[in-house]
């Protein structure tokens, strides 16, 4: 015999058998046991939550004359009819493939016969959303004068798609995600059922991918039996969810938590080598962090969640990072799962989001291998608060200080600022910009260079290795002539980065070269910085600018247009110059 999928040999034949629906259940038994039945049925909730099988169970019920409690027997010719599908008065149809008017028209036509061998004829529509307008109100037509001993059952997973003329005429069930534990009850009564050997953690992890659908549920868990020749094991069961095992995702969050990007970044290659998605593992990480902030308030929580396994790398994580660095990383993943969305390059994201995470950790202070936790204070939760409100003080007082720094930044000039980038962190203070190479390129610089420039570079990024597109993704060029270019960055460590790797800077001329046939030098600035640099060149050159402009003997007649302002013009556009004439 053909091997038939897991979710169709055991799909629930009684309401009983059911998972995680017990109220809609319950509702439903009622309605039969009491004989008040509605002509007419909205089955609303996410795929694989059970809503066919209840329409079936219910059509199975109201019509089995054995039937009790509620429940059909399951045992009479109805009942085995309707389970196998050959009743002609239960009638399914999916909307998703029969969209026509003409399907309604035909349930129209027929609708008006009594039902042949069974009580109640029903009609389960399943995507009823996807139904056409001119459907729709064939089928609201036939729910507005609705013959006896028909009961329609509409199911979607989109409600919001439906006229509210149709829902108005139905009871509505919504049906709820199914709870990880129980989609994992219900597996490992099956395994048993089936004599198949499985190692639970491996069930635990089918649980969580699944996301609330049973269906979904059973068909991962019959891939991995396919893979592991009728037996479950954890590689497999990550293998097919592409799922990062939490060992992995504690290693990379205490990486990045300790501010070590070298190490975080290889762990990140070692997961996208493995062939994880990265989206999935972005996912995952949302969840991990979400997980070890509701931990440290809630551990009851999570222990329930993750079926009683939470793993001691994660509980010390949850009780030495402090909850503002928490909500940090959070921000900062969701940021970027909105990024990916739009990109063919996920993984360059998850390089760049490394950096940032990796960032966060340093400047939070949050060192978990710096700072191990005393043994005996582990059973004690009330550490959490505690640590994160002194977090939040010395946070506090760093942005104040940042403040302060910013301010005096705008009133000095750029050469001198380097010593006033203060210690925010423990690194190596900001380099200095170089002025010397960046001014003989804005002195030829042309609007022209400028634009041809930018055009080809998400080319030349493109031909760059992938760590190396990393720290490039957020640059681009702001200033351009035939001597070089001025690329900018908006974050100023990736600007830092960038400036001390030298093999970036020549594969990046290489590229240049490729694309416009010159291996122009390439100039990093912080994008922070830039309007200060520009404004201070065109400052202190605007007697050289003005000298130029006097030996130009074209344009007398003309009002005379400032010329400083006209090289500014030139090189940056007219949105953006404000020079004051002193
Ligand atoms: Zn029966």
């Amino acid at each position: 015999m053909a091997y038939q999928a897991l979710y169709r040999v055991w799909r629930p034949q009684r309401f009983e058998d059911m998972i995680g629906q017990e109220v809609i259940t319950r509702t439903l038994k009622n309605a039969i046991t009491t004989n008040q039945i509605s002509h007419a049925y909205l089955f609303a909730g996410p795929r694989g939550t059970g809503k066919t099988s209840a329409a079936k169970i219910f059509a199975k019920a109201i019509n089995c004359h054995h039937q009790t409690d509620g429940e059909p027997c399951n045992e009479c010719e109805t009942c085995k009819a309707i389970t196998a599908g050959t009743l002609n008065d239960v009638i399914e149809i999916d909307a998703a493939s029969n969209n026509g008017v003409e399907e309604i028209r035909d349930i129209r036509d027929k609708v008006k016969y009594a039902p042949t061998v069974a009580d109640y004829k029903v009609y389960i529509i399943d995507e009823v959303h996807m139904l056409s307008t001119g459907a729709f109100n064939a089928l609201l037509k036939t729910l507005e004068e609705p013959p006896a001993n028909v009961i329609f059952i509409l199911a979607t997973t989109e409600p919001h798609k439906i006229p509210a003329t149709i829902i108005s005429r139905t009871q509505r069930f919504d049906f709820k995600r199914i709870a990880a534990s129980d989609s994992y009850n219900r597996m490992i009564y099956i395994l048993d059922q089936k004599g198949v050997i499985y190692d639970e953690q491996a069930v635990k992890v089918i649980a969580k991918a699944a996301e609330g659908g049973m269906r979904d549920a059973l068909s991962i868990l019959d891939q991995a039996l396919s893979f592991g020749d009728n037996e479950i094991t954890l590689d497999n069961a990550l293998l097919v969810t592409g799922s990062v095992t939490h060992e992995l995702l504690a290693t990379y969050v205490q990486q990045v938590l300790g501010g070590d990007t070298k190490a975080a970044l290889a762990t990140l290659q070692s997961v996208l080598e493995a062939g994880k998605d990265a989206e999935r593992f972005t996912e995952d990480l949302i969840s991990y962090a979400r997980d070890l902030l509701l931990y440290q308030q809630a551990p009851q929580l999570v222990e329930e969640a993750e079926m009683g396994s939470v793993s001691d790398d994660f509980q010390q994580l949850a009780k030495q990072t402090p909850a503002q660095t928490m909500y940090a990383m959070i921000n900062e993943l969701n940021a970027i799962q909105q990024q990916m969305r739009f990109t063919t390059h996920p993984d360059v994201y998850l390089e760049i989001l490394t950096i940032k995470l990796a960032e966060i950790g340093r400047q939070k202070g949050a060192t978990p291998t710096a700072a191990p936790a005393a043994p005996n204070a582990a059973a004690a939760t009330p550490s959490a608060p505690a640590a994160s409100s002194s977090a939040l003080t010395a946070l506090q007082h760093e942005v104040d200080q940042l403040k302060s720094t910013v301010k005096q930044l705008e009133q000095t000039p750029v050469a001198a600022k380097p010593a006033a980038k203060p210690r925010v962190t423990k690194k190596a203070p900001a380099k200095e910009v170089n002025l010397a190479k960046i001014y003989p390129v804005l002195g030829a610089a042309t609007r022209e260079k400028l634009n041809q420039l930018q055009e080809v570079w998400p080319d030349v990024l493109d031909s760059l290795s992938i760590t190396q597109r990393a720290v490039m993704k957020v640059s681009q060029p702001v200033a351009a002539a035939d001597s070089g270019v001025i690329v900018a960055f908006d974050y100023a460590f990736l600007y830092q980065r960038a400036t001390s790797d030298h093999e970036l800077t020549d594969a990046l001329e290489n590229g240049l070269d490729r694309m416009i046939g010159t291996a122009l030098p390439v100039v990093f600035v912080p994008k922070e910085d830039w309007p200060v640099i520009r404004k201070n060149y065109l400052t202190a050159h605007k007697d050289e600018l003005q000298n130029n402009h006097a030996g130009d003997a074209e344009q007398p007649a003309k009002p005379a247009a400032n010329p400083v302002v006209t090289k500014a013009e030139e090189l940056f556009g007219k949105d953006v110059v404000d020079v004051k004439n002193d």
